[in-house]
């Protein structure tokens, strides 16, 4: 079988297909998000999840979380003194899911679909199928989010043809794409996002309202605080959709402080977040050459999709009511495990094509002429563009700029920049051209770009028809068989904590928490309860210490509330 995988930035999800058609794993928690956190102890133990995340302010240099930002870059976290590359990380989140899946489906998974971004490059792609590699999957195609997501809300069985735009705000990221189904074909025609803007950021506005309006300020709390401070922020954040008004509560310095905030409020203080949001739909409407009023469905993914504040701007700013039946958080994995479904050619799927931008812009360095007789040299002449669809095929028309030139020097540079000097390097070719006059010989250069991302270079000579090519893989950063079959051994020896231990603990980490912030009696309660199941883990007895766990489980939801 083969599983659909959102790997997310702030969760991640695990999805197969069945008769009745996708859904979503349970993890070992019964939880279907699983937050994409991961910490290791000093022995060696991994946590991923729900327990890691509890771990972050008990232990916060084991912990990490958020590096899916970081895929494809050599950035290096230590948890407990051992280094790990963002890919690494994340294949200890997969590590996670799969053994979940396999322990709830009852048979091993060996094949992913897994999720990216529309706007991931090369580089950070490779970087996700060798995190599935590392965690035993073979990774058998990545799939966009947006398009995974207009998989999953069954648009590709439109029989019209139509355009849609996929509204994705998770944790920490923004994204837009406008998709486009013509006949059978899904295509994302264009991509735009924020890499900084998010969930996270909305939950920090209410953070700061709240001590504004306390006249707290942030500088004078310590971490833990701040921590607690957030954690407050975010409930805040979620409940005040539904009720219009909130009262935030937070115990500081042995004395809690209560606010209440209005949603006028709330709504007024993330006023630059909504103009922030404005931009990437311009931007996107932009390049695939659209309006606003050309879009016919309007889909949300992401968590923080469920902030009504957003869902107003967005009827505002679209003048239509955006499709929320999907729950923001499963679609796209759930559109990963249909694109599984339609690999494995199930009877119960339509197949149909689906496509990609190339999501920055493919060129070379030239020199330019910019009044007779006088040149500037280092500058970028794009030949395949940002948002292009891929495969896509593209030819340059470039002249000799010296007399008796002999040479042409094709530097194969990837970016946005006006300047080469700014843009990523892949690669380079040169060719020898007959010399003439300068502007008398020309070469014909060809970039043709794949679905695997794979950059085809061809230069030509118009005069003579001799040419030349190259093919640009992945860049730097390639792992041979060898080097991840080494590596997934090395990581082989951190364990994933047995299911039922790692309830047991999470259920104690978020104890020993709470009693660090309760007062009195509230303190009082907790620590008879806690006492309670640390005597019954002692005796060992399965069916106690189930009850035992029940038991305070129930006391910290009373004491969370
Ligand atoms: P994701 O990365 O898609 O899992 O999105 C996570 C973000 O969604 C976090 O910032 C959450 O605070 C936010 N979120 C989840 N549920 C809600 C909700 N009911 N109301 C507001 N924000 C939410």
């Amino acid at each position: 079988m083969i599983v659909g995988i959102d790997l997310g930035t702030t969760n991640s999800l695990i999805a197969y297909f069945t008769e009745e058609g996708p859904k979503v794993i349970p993890n070992r928690l019964g939880k279907n998000l699983t937050p994409s956190v991961v910490s290791v102890d000093e022995e060696g133990n991994v946590y991923v999840g729900e327990t890691a995340k509890e771990r972050m302010s008990l232990y916060p240099d084991s912990v990490a979380q958020t590096f899916k930002r970081s895929m494809g870059t050599e950035r290096a976290y230590t948890l407990s003194g051992r280094v790990f590359k963002p890919e690494e990380l994340s294949s200890m989140v997969l590590r996670a899911l799969k053994e979940d899946a396999e322990a709830y489906l009852g048979e091993e998974i060996t094949e992913a679909v897994i999720s990216v971004p529309a706007y991931f490059d090369d580089k950070r792609r490779k970087a996700t199928k060798r995190a599935g590699e590392l965690a035993g999957l073979k990774v058998e195609r990545m799939i966009s989010e947006p398009t995974a997501a207009a998989v999953a809300y069954g648009l590709y069985d439109k029989t019209q043809d139509t355009r849609f735009l996929v509204f994705d705000l998770g944790g920490g990221t923004f994204d837009v794409s406008i998709l486009e189904l013509y006949h059978n074909i899904l295509e994302v025609r264009a991509v735009a996002g924020d890499n900084y803007l998010g969930g996270e950021d909305f939950t920090a506005v209410m953070a700061k309202l709240f001590l504004q309006k306390s006249g707290l300020s942030l500088q004078n709390m310590t971490e833990k605080d701040q921590i607690r401070l957030y954690r407050q922020a975010e409930k805040a954040k979620r409940s005040i959709s539904d009720e219009g008004t909130v009262t935030m509560s937070l115990l500081y310095q042995e004395e809690v402080k209560e606010q209440k905030i209005t949603a006028k409020e709330y709504e007024e203080a993330c006023e630059e977040l909504l103009m922030k949001i404005r931009e990437p739909v311009k931007k996107s409407l932009a390049d695939a050459g659209l309006r606003l009023s050309d879009i016919d469905d309007v889909l949300l993914i992401g968590g923080a999709t469920r902030l009504s504040i957003v869902r107003d701007f967005l009827i505002r700013l679209f003048r239509k009511f955006p499709d929320t039946k999907m729950n923001p958080d499963e679609a796209v994995a759930l559109g990963a495990a249909i694109q599984g479904a339609m690999k494995e050619r199930r009877e119960e799927v339509k197949e149909v094509i689906l496509t990609d931008v190339c999501s920055f812009t493919l060129g070379t360095e030239v020199v330019v002429e910019y009044e007779e007789g006088r040149f500037e040299d280092g500058r970028f002449c794009p030949i395949i563009e940002r948002n292009t669809v891929i495969p896509a095929s593209h030819t340059e028309r470039l002249y000799t700029v010296r007399d008796n030139q002999d040479k042409v020097r094709v530097r194969v540079l990837q970016g946005e920049s006006r300047f080469a000097r700014n843009n990523l390097y892949l690669g380079e070719l040169e060719i020898d051209v007959p010399k003439g006059p300068k502007g008398q010989e020309a070469v014909d250069v060809t970039y043709t770009y794949d679905i695997n991302s794979l950059l085809e270079v061809e230069v030509k000579v118009v005069s003579t028809g001799f040419s030349q090519k190259m093919i640009i893989k992945g860049q730097d950063n390639q792992m041979t068989e060898e080097e991840i079959k080494k590596r997934m051994e090395e990581l082989a020896y951190l364990k994933i904590q047995p299911r039922d231990y790692e309830e047991n603990r999470l259920v104690l980490l978020r104890a020993e928490r709470m009693y660090e912030e309760a007062l009195g009696d509230h303190r009082k309660k907790l620590d008879h309860y806690i006492t309670a199941f640390e005597a019954a883990l002692r005796r060992g007895d399965h069916d106690e210490i189930q009850d035992a766990r029940e038991a305070l489980n129930q006391v910290l939801e009373e004491e969370d509330d």
